[in-house]
């Protein structure tokens, strides 16, 4: 079944790049395993899937730990500037970057381990109350900051759009944001490499491809519904 998943997954990554006339490898399907058990992460590494995304800290690296061979973690969760010396050597992205607080925690910790830390800016391009990240008008500020930070490598913009039944609703968001991404990326900012546009979950992810998202996070759609009374 996760395989069949996996599969109708991608075949539809293929299609909606193909109504946009883009290159299927131009998108990265990250996907999104919390909440599920290792035995579904290893199922899919045997399909060659290497991307995995994880909310929670603990989890991450619980998994981190056991799984039977390397493979790349995203932290796509809120994180807490106490919890980031825990992760930061351990994840290849960091998409949940919302404050220059927390920039430089990531500084701090990725310094003392001697990496950079690669990462993307979270916008809240909706403007949800519930929902984390800067609103658009100020993240290049933000960047610019950040982008002094030597040891923090700003690769580009993440969103979760709303939850709504019609993902057309979404699609005003993704090229909002598609724009934002643009516009940052024509200002040539040093130490920024803005190549990473990370929007598209389950419900949404064929409309944000087609609005030019380069990194979808698919759990449901591959995993099955998660369990959140466990
Ligand atoms: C849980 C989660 C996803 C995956 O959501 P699905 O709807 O199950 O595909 C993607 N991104 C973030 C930030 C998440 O928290």
């Amino acid at each position: 079944m996760l395989k069949e998943n996996l599969f109708n997954v991608k075949q539809k990554i293929e299609k909606a790049c193909e109504r946009a006339g883009r290159d299927p490898s131009e998108v990265t399907l990250v996907a999104v395993s919390k909440m599920k058990p290792l035995e579904d992460i290893e199922a899919l590494l045997e399909e060659g899937q290497m991307e995995y995304g994880e909310n929670y800290v603990q989890e991450l690296c619980g998994k981190y730990e056991d799984v039977s061979r390397p493979v790349h973690w995203h932290m796509i969760g809120h994180l807490q500037r106490n919890k980031v010396k825990y992760i930061v050597d351990k994840v290849s992205l960091i998409h949940s970057v919302d404050s220059v607080h927390l920039a430089k925690q990531i500084e701090k910790e990725a310094a003392k381990k001697n990496l950079v830390a690669e990462v993307l800016i979270q916008v809240n391009v909706a403007g949800e109350e519930s929902k984390f990240g800067l609103e658009g008008s100020q993240v290049e500020e933000m960047i610019r900051e950040i982008a002094l930070l030597p040891h923090v490598h700003v690769r580009g913009l993440m969103t979760s759009a709303p939850f709504v039944d019609n993902p057309e609703e979404n699609r005003c968001y993704f090229r909002k944001l598609h724009q934002l991404f643009i516009d940052i990326r024509e200002k040539n900012i040093d130490n920024v490499t803005m190549d990473t546009l990370s929007m598209g979950m389950t419900n949404d992810y064929e409309v944000a491809i087609e609005e030019g998202s380069t990194m979808v996070r698919v759990g449901t759609g591959i995993f099955g519904r998660r369990n959140y009374n466990i």
